[in-house]
């Protein structure tokens, strides 16, 4: 059996007395996207932020291709993990040009090629000496998505990374992405609250509900047999 690139087990976070996230438990196949997908509110970001490691766990272990490196008494810091991030507000830095910008990616270390070959990838090499402000937001997630796979992580967490993206650019920066991902090989958790999204983007979907997943399978099972009536009607009025 294939081990899960990413497997998170049994967490639990707390805030003042609230169970946020609530026993979570999902994985992450290797060159797979799994899709967080939950209403506003139900602990999406909570649980990306524990397994990137900006926040912590009441308990429960996360574990990277079989290795841990979080429960609640050994702990492998943020850079440690080989996780990218890509969140909506993860702006550019506004000084750095994009190449420059590809370049903090990878961490100090300085390659040249590398910042190249990825701004071909996400077409955005005759960019390489402009600044962000002279971008439109799509070619700016661009060379976020760029930096992010810079120092080439083995995950690369999302949160609501095209919610700020107008609707007729969103789909093919969605579909773009996906294709970069998977042909760096990178295994993905998408967390969104769009169904729709998810339903086009996911291998596997994680649904989740006050702070709990109440049900995983594929797209195709959880849009055809939603555990209930709950999750029926919250896939109810996509279009
Ligand atoms: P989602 O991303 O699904 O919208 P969040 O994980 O951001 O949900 O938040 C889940 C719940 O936890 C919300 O009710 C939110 O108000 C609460 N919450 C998140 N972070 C904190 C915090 N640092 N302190 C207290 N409550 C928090
Ligand atoms: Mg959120």
């Amino acid at each position: 059996m294939t081990l899960p690139r990413l497997a998170v087990r049994h967490l639990v976070k707390t805030f003042a007395g609230r169970r946020v996230v609530d026993d979570v438990s999902l994985t992450v196949m290797p060159g797979q996207v799994t899709c967080l997908l939950g209403p506003s509110g139900c602990g999406k970001s909570t649980t990306l932020r524990i397994i990137a490691g900006v926040d912590m766990q009441d308990s429960g272990t996360i574990h990277v291709d079989g290795q841990l490196i979080c429960d609640t008494v050994d702990r492998v810091p943020p850079e440690g993990r080989s996780i990218g991030l890509m969140f909506q507000d993860f702006a550019l830095f506004p000084h750095l040009t994009v190449a420059q910008n590809v370049g903090f990616g990878l961490r100090g270390r300085r390659d040249d090629g590398r910042v190249t070959a990825l701004l071909q990838k996400v077409g955005m090499l005759r960019y390489l000496h402009d600044y962000p402000h002279q971008l439109s937001g799509g070619e700016q997630q661009r060379v976020a998505l760029a930096r992010a796979l810079a120092p080439q992580p083995r995950i690369m967490l999302m949160d609501e990374p095209f919610s700020g993206l107008d609707d007729r650019l969103r789909d093919d920066i969605r579909d773009e992405t996906l294709e970069i991902l998977k042909s760096e090989g990178t295994a993905v958790l998408l967390v969104t609250h769009e169904p729709n999204e998810a339903l086009r983007m996911a291998d596997e979907i994680a649904l989740m509900r006050d702070g709990r997943v109440v049900q995983r399978g594929s797209p195709y099972n959880i849009y055809n047999a939603p555990k209930d009536l709950q999750a029926a009607g919250f896939f109810s009025d996509i279009n």
